[in-house]
C-alpha cells in the first residue's frame, strides 16, 4: 500500500468508543448509540471475533491491544491490525519458532539483531491472519515482501506502523485500500456514547 495511504494518529488516551470511531469515519445519526456488533470470521458467531460498525456499507474494523495500548484500525475489504510490547520477555527463541517458518527462522536466527526483526514479524503476520480472519499457525507462511500472501488467500499489503516508544504494529489490508489508524493508551471499549 502506498504510505500516504496509512493514516496513523497516536491519540492519547483522551478519546475512547464512538468518539473515537468518529475522528476515523462519519457515523450515520442512526448508528449513534447502538453497540458495536460483533462477528467471527471462523464459525460466523456474532457474540464473539472483530468488531463490526452496525451500518451497511460501513468499513471494516480490527482491534489489537497490548500492555496498556490499543489499535484501531478502519478499511473497505480486508484489514487487520496487531500490536505488540517488544523487549525482553521469556522464552524468545520460543517465540520465533512460533512466528517463523524454518526458511526464516534459518535465515533470520543467526543474526545478532534477531531480536529486532522478531517482533515486528509477528506483528505483519498477525495483522495478515486477523485480516484474513485465520488461525493457521504463522509458521505456515512467509511474510518477507510488502504484499504478503497466506497460502490460498488473496495477497495484502502489510505497513508498520509508527508506534509509540516500546511497540511495534503493522497493519494487512488490500493494496488499494485508504487505511486509518488510530493507537490510543488504554482501552478502547468501544460499545456506546
Ligand atoms: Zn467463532
Amino acid at each position: 500500500m502506498n504510505e500516504d495511504r496509512c493514516d496513523v494518529w497516536l491519540v492519547r488516551g483522551t478519546l475512547r468508543g464512538w468518539r473515537l470511531i468518529e475522528t476515523v469515519v462519519a457515523v450515520p445519526p442512526q448508528a449513534r448509540g447502538l453497540p458495536l456488533g460483533r462477528r467471527c470470521g471462523a464459525c460466523g458467531g456474532t457474540d464473539h471475533g472483530r468488531p463490526i460498525l452496525p451500518w451497511t456499507d460501513a468499513p471494516s474494523v480490527s482491534v489489537s491491544y497490548t500492555d496498556g495500548w490499543s489499535a484501531l484500525v478502519l478499511a473497505r475489504g480486508r484489514v487487520g491490525v496487531d500490536i505488540e510490547r517488544c523487549g525482553e520477555r521469556p522464552a524468545l527463541d520460543a517465540l520465533a519458532e512460533w512466528v517463523w517458518n524454518p526458511a526464516e527462522y534459518e535465515e533470520r536466527r543467526g543474526r545478532d539483531d534477531w531480536r529486532s526483526c522478531l517482533f515486528p514479524d509477528w506483528t505483519r503476520k498477525e495483522a495478515l491472519l486477523k485480516a484474513h480472519g485465520l488461525s493457521v499457525s504463522m509458521a505456515s507462511f512467509e511474510v518477507g515482501h510488502r504484499l504478503a500472501r497466506v497460502p490460498g488467500m488473496p495477497p495484502l499489503a502489510v505497513t508498520d506502523l509508527a508506534s509509540p516508544p516500546g511497540l511495534v504494529g503493522a497493519v494487512a489490508a488490500a493494496p488499494s485500500a485508504a487505511v486509518r489508524v488510530r493507537i490510543v493508551s488504554g482501552p478502547i471499549t468501544p460499545r456506546r456514547y
